[in-house]
């Protein structure tokens, strides 16, 4: 660190020497004045004509180089941020990190001054010219080379002249880099990268990445069945191959102070996570829109990848989801959002000399004598509702016996899928058999040839095994399913032990895995709705519900017969 004691000569080593400053800024590439080696070579023919002392014993990473500071940056991103204290001190932002090393070092009397090519190289807006010029009415000795202001008013004014120029210059550049994007934004064109799935061959011209582009659309049609997570579906993603776009990660603080070259670093791609999974779902871009200021507009550089209805299916989804993130945010409670009283009301969790409680606004009218609710209550009454819903072995013995039969009425859902696939194989079957038994009266009326119909022959056979492929992964699935259900009833066996013993957190995600609903009145366990796949589970025990609160509503009770008259 620099020394702060001002008279000692030795912590300043530099008190009586110049450093040379340059910049580039990349929106004014074809400005000769812009170059660093035109400046450099300028201001170092200006010290030795003005027998200046260089501080070339002054090199600091990333800043500085043997009295040299180089620096690039874009004009175009500053912004000209301004904030007014109370105290009445302005503060502004310098953007430009070595210029602002520089005028502290000035301004600490570190440096006797600084040699410059001209005004604008030194300042772009009203707010540099200010900070210059109160350097120099500090005393630090600001050197152009390639202009002299002469220290009277009309040296002044002069100055002045040259801020007020560059300032326009800049903003004069900065309109033109704006007015042509938006004109090809008018136009409909992409003038940035596009997502996933695309490819980019200029503005106007982004097309479909046939590979990646399916995988895509396929995510967002998984998403809109529900039942996929971010998680799972960048896992799914994964899984096909899908990476995110190549792209150079942004330089480091570090890389861009030692002026390292973005076109330096490699370019990159990466696995799919679940945030990329949550990026794509919520571009508009994949219905043949584009990004413009303040919205979203027509693009004429790429076609839609998916229909519109399906992206506002997703986008509600998204939304819906969005409601239950939210609480991500609060503090952590065990059960918030879980309990519900009959009324209807949820529980909301308080904390009352160190211990937990939950408490239900009721409705008028509701009957619920005690809406509080001890969290350790809860997890008892929950331990012992989850260690009601395992299968005893006489059960296990029965779905094992009876899976193969009855497991697929489950889910209709995988039915109707299987169903499909039957009638697809069906027809196959069909034309397979038509074209066998009229094969020798299909040649010769001319329909097709001997080849023609071998090749048919053969294209229907590998269609049926793809058919039957499919159909051994839906069983396989429903295999998996009941696999899964098993290995979760085995683990809930010893459950009011395991819950007790588990970390808030893991009661969070069980409670949540398992229950949809837990309705809890006058601190007792009313009704419970189990989520898809634990219904099987926790329709069952009609008896050990009625432990728990008072019996079960109907809805239970047909559930239970169910699943009897499955088991039977
Ligand atoms: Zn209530």
């Amino acid at each position: 660190m620099l020394n702060k004691d001002k008279n000692s000569k030795d912590n300043k080593p530099f008190q009586e020497m110049y450093v040379v400053y340059n910049r580039k800024s990349t929106d004014d590439a074809d400005n000769q004045k812009n170059s660093l080696e035109y400046q450099r070579k300028a201001n170092i023919a200006h010290a030795k004509r003005g027998k200046l002392p260089l501080a070339l014993n002054l090199t600091i990473p990333g800043f500085c180089e043997k009295g040299i500071i180089d620096e690039k940056h874009s004009g175009y991103k500053e912004d000209d941020n301004l904030i007014i204290n109370p105290d009445g001190t302005v503060q502004y932002k310098i953007q430009r990190a070595k210029f602002l090393k520089m005028a502290e070092m000035l301004l600490n009397k570190e440096l006797k001054g600084a040699i410059i090519l001209c005004w604008d190289r030194a300042s772009r807006n009203k707010q540099d010219d200010l900070i210059i010029k109160k350097l120099m009415e500090q005393g630090c000795d600001i050197r152009f080379s390639e202009a002299t202001y002469e220290k009277t008013s009309s040296g002044a004014l002069h100055m002045d002249i040259d801020g007020m120029f560059a300032a326009h210059y800049s903003r004069n550049i900065s309109e033109k880099v704006r007015n042509s994007n938006i004109k090809l934004r008018d136009e409909g064109r992409c003038l940035y990268t596009s997502p996933i799935g695309y490819l980019d061959k200029g503005s106007d011209h982004k097309p479909l990445d046939p590979e990646k582009s399916k995988i895509v659309k396929r995510v967002f049609e998984l998403y809109s069945t529900g039942e996929w997570s971010f998680a799972q579906l960048a896992k799914w993603a994964r899984g096909q191959g899908l990476t995110t776009k190549p792209r150079r990660k942004n330089r480091t603080v570090e890389e861009r102070l030692a002026n390292v070259e973005s076109k330096t670093i490699p370019i990159m791609s990466h696995p799919v996570d679940g945030k990329s999974i949550e990026n794509i779902l919520k571009n508009p871009f994949y219905i043949g829109k584009i990004k413009v200021p303040g919205g979203y507009a027509d693009s004429t550089a790429h076609q839609p990848l998916i229909d519109v209805g399906l992206f506002l299916k997703v986008q509600n989804m998204l939304k819906a989801r969005c409601v239950s993130f939210h609480y991500i945010d609060k503090d952590f409670f065990t059960y918030r959002t879980s309990l519900r009283c009959k009324c209807g009301r949820a529980y909301s969790p308080y904390v009352q000399k160190g211990i937990t409680y939950y408490r239900s606004r009721c409705k008028a009218g509701c009957e619920n004598p005690n809406p509080n609710l001890l969290e350790t209550e809860v997890h008892e009454i929950i331990a012992q509702a989850l260690s009601s819903i395992y299968f005893t072995d006489e059960e296990l013995a029965q779905i094992e016996e009876k899976k193969n039969l009855e497991w697929d009425k489950i889910s209709t859902k995988r039915n109707n899928e299987l169903e499909d696939l039957n009638t697809q194989r069906k027809n196959v079957y069909e034309d397979y058999d038509y074209l066998i038994k009229n094969k020798i009266t299909i040649v010769r009326t001319g329909i097709m040839k001997i080849e023609e119909i071998r090749n048919e022959e053969i294209r229907l056979g590998e269609l049926l095994a793809k058919i039957d492929e499919k159909v051994q992964a839906y069983s396989e699935t429903t295999e998996e399913m009941l696999k899964y259900i098993i290995t979760f009833s085995e683990l809930v066996k010893n459950a009011s032990l395991y819950y007790k013993l588990a970390l808030d957190t893991e009661k969070r995600d069980i409670v949540t895995q398992v229950f949809s609903e837990l309705v809890f009145h006058n601190k007792k366990l009313l009704d419970y709705k189990a989520k898809e796949g634990f219904d099987a589970l926790l329709g069952r025990h009609n008896s050990s519900k009625s432990v728990l609160g008072s019996p079960g509503r109907d809805r239970t009770c047909d559930q239970s017969l169910n699943r009897r008259l499955l088991y039977r």
